[in-house]
Parts: structure tokens; C-alpha cells; sequence
């Protein structure tokens, strides 16, 4: 099957990513009244344009390519219709055969697949539909018990996903809807093997839907291999962030950085804007030390990376989220997926090392409409990374003065740190050289679910994850 004939349905401007499409409603899609009052329960009045756009077109039962920036409003743009297709087999009877799997999800990590599975889990809950979510990182015995009872919509990680199918207790021979959520990261994690391995368990007659942020050769070949004349929907620009983002590139010498984060934050407050943020770092070992180093400084930070136990990160979420942090430090796959709804503002203490995984970060931002800040530490040693990712970009980043800061703090600064012309600085620190680990091993720990890097330990049980383990939906 190749999609040769891939239907171009929608190109859109720039500006309409996260602008709420003015001329549909949610009621014209024909969903159920079941799905509509969850809908409506989210305080979602009108859909987002991928969601306009997709929606009719997975309700017909067509393959689709949706190239969609995190924060768009994707996952609604899939879930909701996968609900409204397998409503009819929704049975309130006990017998797990009664509750085979209808509806795949696979992601890349255990947060977006967490989340996905919320979303799912919340808009399905005025159904008999049941709705769980299986990854790695933690034991099998609960997940396995869930999959016995049976459920309609599984939401998992590929290599957890292969155990459960490995060991009997999933059986894919149902499906009628496969979903590759962040299906270029999931190719960037190695996951590809996988998920040949688990789509040739699904019956050829069923309907695929491809996620991703970018459309690379890669993903266009995955497509041609599993999509069937796929319809394809963009909502904004390939390779562009969205425009409710505000960018800024502070030039900072690589030993002032987590002065010049200080400082920001500090600004933040004398302007009235929150103070809440997530920092972005390209290795665990910093991730751990600048949250360190923040709390000395005053900030309320925590950390989130491949080395945190899969409680630890939930712990470290919901303290951010409820605002008992206020700077979330993070590395590039741990934060993956991560749903933060307003995030005011992203900080990338340094760049990535793929232009791509820029893309991503700044997308943690100006999601749904809202406004965002994107701020870029970047010294000299970064700029080839700065340049790689304005040309993906197609555009120039703004460069700024830091804000004025605390004297203190000033003192310390490097004699010219805003110039983009300034000297090249010594190549040699630590923090920059050292300790940036293969991106290939910090992908593996973050996602357990691999064989062979199983890690043990339960989830902390948030109610809503809780509920979703038990299968279940909260009524
Ligand atoms: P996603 O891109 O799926 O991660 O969604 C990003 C955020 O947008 C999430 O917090 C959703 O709850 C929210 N969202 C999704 N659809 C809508 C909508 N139609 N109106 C307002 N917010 C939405």
C-alpha cells in the first residue's frame, strides 16, 4: 500500500494553529450526546483547526496524516472520534470478551501516554467504553490484570505493549483503529522495529491515523508502508512554532546562564507575569544540578529526567502543577508530552542538539490560544545549534539584552554576554562538554518499556491515573 495518492485537504495559514475554528461547533459533528456533554464538561466551546479539520474525515473512516505541533489540540482531534466509532460495542457487561481491544494508542513515552489516556479516559466517561493505559517503568501485575478484564481503548508504549502481547495477555486481532501518536519521536527513539512488530498483529482492515510534529522522509515512508490513501491536514506551517509563542535569545556566557535564569524569573515578577516555567537541559546530570543550584538560589525547582523513578516524576509534576514549584527543570525526552495547560514560559538553559527537539520544547508553550514566552540561553559555543534551527524555522530569532537583574547578580556577569558578536568563550566548561550523554541512552532509561530495560516500582497513584489503571472510568 503506498500513499502515492495522498490527498492534500487542508495547507492553512501560519496564524490558525491554536485558533479555535469560528465556523464549526463541536455539535456539527454529529458526536454522541455522550461524548458531546464530556466535551462540553472540558470547557472546550469550539474546536481547534485540527480538530476541525480531522475530525469529520476519521469519523469516514479515512487514514490520516496529521502534521500537528504539541498543544494544538491533537489529541481531542483522535480520541474523540475513535469514541464516537467504537461507541457501538460500548457493553456495560462484566465479561472481559465483551471488552476486546478497538482502539490502539502508541506513544513514544509513559507521560504522553498517560495523558492521552486521560483525555480518553475523561471524554469517554459517560460510556461503557473503558479506557487504560500500559507502559514501562513499572510492574506488569496491574496492568496485566486490567488487560485480563478487558478493555476498548489501550493507549501504550510499544515495547511494554510487545511484553503484555509476548506474554498472552493483550491481543490486538480487534483492532479496528491504530493510532501512532508522535510518531517521529518514537522513530527517533528506535522504537521503528516495534512497530512493525506490533501493526503486523493488526488486521489489515482497520483505520491508521499518523501523528507527528514534522513530516520527514522517514515518516513519509512509515506512512507509505501502514496508511492507506491517507488524507493529510496540516494546521500550521512544517517546522514552525506556533505564532502565539514569543521567542527571545538572551546571548549569556555558559557559566552565567542559571544568573541569567534568575534574572529572568526576576523580571517576570516586576512585570506581574508568572513565574512558573520549565527549563529544558540536554543532559540529566545538569537537569539534577540546576534545579539543585535554582533552589539555592531562591527558586522553587524540581527535576525531571530519565534517572527519576516513574513515581518521582509524577510527585514532581503535581508539585508544578498545583505550584508548589515553580521552575520545572527537564530534560528533552522525560518532559515529552508533557501536558501543562498555560505554561507561560519556556526556558532552554541550551539548545538541542537536533533543531527539531526546539520545535518541541517551545511547544510546551502559547498552547490553545494562549500566550507564551520562549527564551533562549544560548552562548557561544551554541550558535551553529542557533543557526540550524532558524533555518528549519525559516526565520531569525530576536536576540535581547538579559533584563536587569539583582546587582549581585550582575556583578558576576560576563563583560559583554548580549553581543552576538562577542568573543568566543573558552570552550572548555564542564557543564557544556561533560556531561551531555548519548541521546540514544537517555531515550531507552526514559522510556523502560524497551526490553531489556525494564525498571521496577509502582505508580504513585494520582486518582485520575489511578482510575485509569484500574481500567475503569471515574462516573
Ligand atoms: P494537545 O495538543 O492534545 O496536547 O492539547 C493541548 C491542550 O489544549 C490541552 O490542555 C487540551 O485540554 C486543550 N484543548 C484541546 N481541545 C481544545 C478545545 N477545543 N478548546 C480549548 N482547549 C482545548
Amino acid at each position: 500500500m503506498t500513499n502515492t495518492d495522498t490527498e492534500i485537504i487542508s495547507s492553512s495559514r501560519d496564524d490558525d494553529s491554536v485558533t479555535p475554528s469560528a465556523t464549526i461547533t463541536f455539535a456539527d459533528f454529529g458526536l454522541d450526546p455522550l461524548i458531546q456533554k464530556a466535551v462540553s464538561e472540558q470547557g472546550y466551546t469550539i474546536p481547534t483547526p485540527i480538530q476541525a479539520q480531522s475530525i469529520p474525515h476519521v469519523l469516514a473512516g479515512s487514514d490520516l496524516m496529521g502534521a500537528a505541533q504539541t498543544g494544538t489540540g491533537k489529541t481531542a482531534a483522535f480520541v474523540l472520534p475513535i469514541i464516537q466509532k467504537i461507541l457501538r460495542h460500548a457493553s456495560s457487561s462484566a465479561s472481559p470478551a465483551r471488552h476486546p481491544i478497538r482502539a490502539l494508542v502508541l506513544t513514544p513515552t509513559r507521560e504522553l501516554a498517560v495523558q492521552v489516556a486521560e483525555n480518553a479516559a475523561n471524554y469517554s466517561r459517560h460510556t461503557d467504553l473503558r479506557a487504560a493505559v500500559v507502559y514501562g517503568g513499572v510492574d506488569m501485575k496491574e496492568q496485566v490484570a486490567i488487560l485480563r478484564n478487558g478493555v476498548e481503548i489501550l493507549i501504550a508504549t510499544p515495547g511494554r505493549l510487545l511484553d503484555h502481547i509476548g506474554s498472552k495477555v493483550a491481543n490486538l486481532s480487534q483492532v479496528e483503529i491504530l493510532v501512532l501518536d508522535e510518531a517521529d519521536r518514537m522513530l527517533d527513539m528506535g522504537f521503528l522495529p516495534d512497530l512493525q512488530r506490533i501493526i503486523d498483529l493488526i488486521p489489515a482492515q482497520r483505520q491508521t491515523l499518523l501523528f507527528s510534529a514534522t513530516f520527514s522522509p522517514e515518516i513519509k515512508k512509515l506512512a507509505q508502508s501502514y496508511l492507506r490513501t491517507p488524507v493529510t491536514v496540516e494546521v500550521a506551517r512544517q517546522n514552525a512554532a506556533a505564532d502565539t509563542v514569543k521567542q527571545v535569545i538572551h546571548m549569556v556566557s555558559s557559566g552565567d546562564k542559571q544568573r541569567a535564569i534568575v534574572r529572568v524569573l526576576e523580571a517576570r515578577t516586576r512585570q506581574g507575569l508568572s513565574r512558573q516555567c520549565i527549563i529544558f537541559t540536554n543532559s540529566r546530570l545538569g537537569c539534577a544540578r540546576l534545579a539543585r543550584a535554582l533552589e539555592r538560589d531562591g527558586i522553587k525547582a524540581g527535576a525531571i529526567h530519565g534517572d527519576k523513578s516513574q513515581g518521582e516524576r509524577t510527585l514532581t509534576l503535581d508539585a508544578f502543577k498545583s505550584g508548589a514549584i515553580e521552575a520545572l527543570v527537564a530534560t528533552d525526552v522525560a518532559a515529552r508530552g508533557l501536558d501543562i495547560p498555560d505554561m507561560p514560559c519556556v526556558i532552554n538553559h541550551e539548545l538541542p542538539f537536533n533543531a527539531e527537539d526546539f520545535i518541541h520544547r517551545i511547544g510546551r508553550t502559547g498552547r490553545a490560544g494562549s500566550t507564551g514566552d520562549a527564551i533562549a540561553l544560548v552562548d557561544a559555543s551554541e550558535k551553529r545549534l542557533l543557526d540550524d534551527i532558524e533555518k528549519l524555522m525559516k526565520r531569525k530569532l530576536d536576540v535581547k539584552p538579559l533584563p536587569e537583574g539583582n546587582p549581585s547578580y550582575s556583578r558576576t556577569s560576563s563583560p559583554n554576554p548580549f553581543s552576538r558578536t562577542s568573543a568566543p568563550e573558552k570552550m572548555s566548561d564542564p557543564f557544556f562538554y561533560k556531561p551531555y550523554e548519548p541521546s540514544a541512552a537517555s531515550t531507552v532509561s526514559d522510556d523502560a518499556s524497551k526490553p531489556g530495560e525494564k525498571k521496577v516500582g509502582i505508580v504513585p497513584a494520582k486518582p485520575a491515573v489511578g482510575a485509569l489503571l484500574g481500567g475503569f472510568k471515574k462516573k
